[in-house]
């Protein structure tokens, strides 16, 4: 070998292990992508209550579910930056501890509905600090899937043991009823029955306690009817040292595309002008008075006002604090 070909052999094996040693300094330098969210749930007081959100998933919210022309949508979420195809589908839930009880407003879906993606409003409750034996009261905004999902499980037994549930009785006396059910389109009768198979348990323990009007449940928290979405679809106030905070339940499905357009139903509605005549009276109200909002499909954490613009409104959501 000449000593040109034994320089030339040696630079190329100090070369090749440079590069060896670039290529592990790089898969070193470079983490692994973590890929998980923060946890589901965020704190904020309202007067002496505390009030937490708890997300029970998101997922994207299917345009064909909207009673509008896809087409129509577009140039509207366009200006949003919103894929027509990625519309925001979020589930939230809320616990309220007012002192004297924690209150539960919803339950997300209990993983019966909406896949993977749904179904973790009890583990979320944990991480938020509480545990489910710990809820004196659970409320329900009405008895779809994805708010009634979570009170009970699979086994048929109570999520939350000590927990009396409230519902309106119009939406108990139809969502329960066998007779209803079997009237009702192949398509709606697994919210029939996931409806009766959440509520059997909490029956046979004598915790079920439907209401008719508007009375104080306990001090500061009262049934505010909001009509249209289903036959007893009722939002609930609550009320600590002159704040004011409406569960709104499934006023707004859709916020990219029914804040701006109020008059956009959902498939769902069982009385599609009320429930359109319902959000657009009660956005305004809302707007005017400045009331704080929790909505159970509002973006995560689910919180916020509303402020008018043209037909329509915008959302706001509460600025994130550190602390409550
Ligand atoms: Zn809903």
């Amino acid at each position: 070998m000449t000593l040109t070909q034994s320089l030339r052999r040696s630079f190329a094996a100090l070369a090749g292990g440079l590069l060896l040693a670039i290529a592990a300094h790089a898969a070193h330098a470079a983490a692994p992508q973590v890929k998980t969210q923060a946890p589901g749930y965020y704190r904020m007081m309202l007067g002496d209550f505390e009030v937490t959100a708890l997300l029970d998933g998101t997922r994207v919210f299917d345009v064909k579910f909207l009673t509008a022309k896809a087409a129509d949508l577009q140039p509207m979420l366009s200006r949003q930056f919103v894929r027509i195809d990625e519309i925001d589908g979020a589930v939230s839930g809320f616990v309220v501890n007012t002192g004297a009880k924690l209150i539960l407003v919803d339950t997300g879906t209990g993983g019966f509905w909406g896949g993977n993606a749904l179904g973790h409003l009890v583990a979320n409750l944990k991480k938020a600090g509480y545990r489910p034996e710990q809820v004196d009261i659970v409320l329900l905004t009405h008895l779809h899937a994805d708010h009634v999902g979570g009170l009970s499980t699979s086994k048929g037994t109570r999520v939350f043991p000590r927990a009396v549930v409230h519902t309106a009785k119009a939406d108990s006396d139809f969502w329960l009823s066998e007779r209803i059910a079997q009237q009702a389109p192949r398509e709606a009768q697994e919210f029939f029955s996931l409806a009766r198979s959440s509520a059997k348990p909490y029956i046979a323990a004598k915790k079920w306690s439907p209401f008719v009007g508007t009375d104080e449940i306990v001090a500061g928290v009262t049934p505010y009817p909001i009509a249209g979405h289903t036959p007893g679809h009722t939002g609930y106030v609550f009320t600590s040292k002159g704040q004011t905070m409406l569960v709104w339940g499934d006023l707004v499905h859709a916020a990219a595309v029914q804040m701006e357009r109020p008059d956009i139903g959902v498939v769902f509605d069982i009385d599609g002008p009320t429930a359109i005549k319902t959000r657009q009276d009660l956005l305004a109200d809302l707007a005017e008075k400045g009331t704080l909002v929790a909505g159970e499909h509002m973006p995560f954490p689910s919180l916020g006002r509303l402020r008018k613009e043209g037909a329509g409104f915008v959302w706001l959501p509460v600025p994130y604090k550190a602390r409550p």
